[in-house]
């Protein structure tokens, strides 16, 4: 039996129904096929190591190279944008030196539950609609979203390798569902930077070697979030006070003009993640990292990473009044809180006082990452 024009565009226009009733701002549908060109930019970037240690990329670059070997009988991606938008200025976070800046969107509950659970019950309306299977992704499995996105028409990758959007920016969280119904596709969106550079040009660690390259080590996102030992020297100062994730290139980009705050992500903000003190975060062990960042994205790397971060930024803060929290660290169990804690002491106390301190103390130091924070700093 064809299935007729009419019957397409009802079922098009009920899932834009669907999506905008479960509170995405944009939905696009896409058919499903391979894509050489993504798969060679991806074989790149990972031949040139700029996955740095996201060991994961390389392991799954087979099934990430193009979606149909994710799903063979998959026909149709239907992608969905969740705006996480909210009413901060990102340039303005960064200057309360005494204060951690986390990236906006890990200000809120951990957004998976909330979007895989909308992403799951329109994929369940569409099986029953279609009588196709279905699949739910977000984030976490092998796939390319960001183009796959771009052909769908919801955005298109900008300078800086982020889905950018005309009608709402860049602060949104992308989720997609599989099926192996054939639906009516949109049209791909096209490039529209044009020439501008503004996302290349603030990024505070030249992480952009070309315009729609990174290299992820060098990028504040991956160090403050993925990477897990010793961040290293050249790129701390840089860091300021960001204590997990970067929004710099995102917040440069002037298309952002079009964004507006979620109210769904209102109703979900973490109001004292805004603009937490620094002394409050070096005090927290284990047992109070959990506490503080319960249903939080945030709590994912772990205490000893957070607080290495939360060290860069005390180093950064200019604050000698955090001088007695960073002391209490030099005899944390975590070498690379320890060797933070040195970096950030040789920045908030004078010369001699660290010297005599690394007199008193890096004898008894273990550790050689630690030793070489206490000989380099
Ligand atoms: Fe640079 Fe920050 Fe963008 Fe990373 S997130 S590329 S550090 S501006």
């Amino acid at each position: 039996m064809r299935t007729s024009i009419s019957d397409v565009n009802t079922l098009r226009q009920a899932i834009g129904e669907r999506a905008s009733g479960e509170g995405f701002s944009a939905v696009r549908i896409v058919k499903l096929s391979a894509d050489p060109l993504q798969a060679e930019r991806l074989r790149q970037f990972i031949a040139q190591g700029h996955n740095g240690s996201m060991a994961w990329m390389a392991e799954t670059e087979a099934r990430r190279a193009s979606p149909l070997v994710l799903w063979p009988e998959a026909r149709t991606a239907i992608v969905l944008a969740q705006n996480y938008g909210q009413d901060l200025d990102p340039f303005e976070r960064l200057k309360d030196k005494g204060s951690g800046v986390i990236s906006l969107y890990a200000l809120n509950r951990d957004y998976h539950d909330l979007v895989k659970g909308k992403l799951k019950r329109i994929a369940q309306w569409l099986k029953h609609r279609t009588k196709k299977e279905i699949k739910v992704f977000i984030d976490t499995a092998p796939l390319m979203e960001k183009p796959l996105a771009q052909k769908a028409g919801l955005g298109w990758q900008g300078k800086h390798t982020n889905l950018v959007s005309r009608d709402i920016g860049s602060w949104f969280f992308i989720g997609t569902i599989f099926t192996e119904a054939e639906i009516e596709p949109d049209a791909a969106e096209e490039d529209r930077c044009g020439s501008c550079r503004a996302c290349l040009d603030i990024c505070p660690t030249n992480a952009f070697p070309a315009p729609y390259q990174l290299d992820a080590r060098r990028c504040i996102s991956y160090l403050t979030i993925e990477h897990e030992g010793h961040i290293d020297s050249a790129f701390r100062q840089a860091m300021g006070n960001r204590i997990y994730g970067c929004d710099d290139c995102l917040a440069a980009c002037p298309w952002n003009k079009f964004a507006q705050a979620s109210h769904e992500v209102k109703l979900m903000a973490r109001e004292e993640l805004k603009a937490p003190r620094l002394a409050d975060l070096l005090a927290l062990d284990d047992v109070g990292f959990r506490a503080l960042f319960t249903a939080s994205a945030i709590k994912r790397i772990g205490r000893d990473r957070f607080i290495r971060n939360a060290l860069i930024a005390a180093g950064n803060s200019g604050d000698a009044g955090l001088v007695p929290r960073v002391m209490a660290l030099l005899g944390d169990p975590a070498p690379v809180v320890r060797a933070m804690a040195v970096w950030a002491l040789s920045r908030l106390i004078g010369e001699p006082d660290f010297a005599q301190l690394r007199n008193e103390r890096m004898n008894g130091e273990t550790d050689d990452g630690v030793r070489r924070e206490w000989e380099t700093a």
